[in-house]
């Protein structure tokens, strides 16, 4: 395992190689440069603070999604918005804007047509949303991960 350890981190740096390990100490402030080193020699990148230069880093550890969010709210203090929920296309990250049962028409399955009364479109893919199907689901896991907390 190879690190590339940022500027403040120097003492850290010399330990590692102490230790034995790759460990390369970038003391510069060019972002740009740390990242396109650690991508290319295959360097996990350890840092100290949240923000390098412009760049924003957080480390989660677990490798469930349900635990990545909750330590997400925990180290970024990350504060969901009620209003803010299900505004964003799932699939490319565009906001979605709402259109009316007309324009989605033919589009949709008829049993949600005569059940759904607010649509919304993604301008990018074209994914349409609605109430029912895709956020029911996703409020309660919401909920429960906040609950947890
Ligand atoms: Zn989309």
């Amino acid at each position: 395992m190879k690190f590339i350890l940022t500027s403040e981190l120097g003492r850290l740096a010399k330990w590692l190689r102490i230790l034995g390990f790759d460990a390369e100490y970038y003391n510069s402030a060019n972002i740009g440069t740390l990242i396109i080193r650690a991508l290319r020699d295959n360097r996990m990148i350890i840092a100290r603070r949240k923000q390098i230069g412009s760049l924003k880093v957080v480390i989660v550890e677990s490798n469930k999604v349900k635990e990545q969010m909750k330590e997400l709210i925990k180290k970024i203090d990350l504060k969901v918005n009620e209003s803010s929920m299900f505004t964003r296309c799932v699939i490319c990250n565009e906001l979605i804007k709402p259109v009316s049962k007309e324009e989605v028409k033919g589009k949709i399955p008829a049993y949600v047509s005569e059940t759904q009364q607010n649509f919304y479109l993604c301008g990018n893919c074209g994914r349409i949303y609605w109430q029912g199907s895709h956020w029911g689901n996703a409020r309660r896991y919401i909920e429960e991960i906040a609950q947890r907390i």
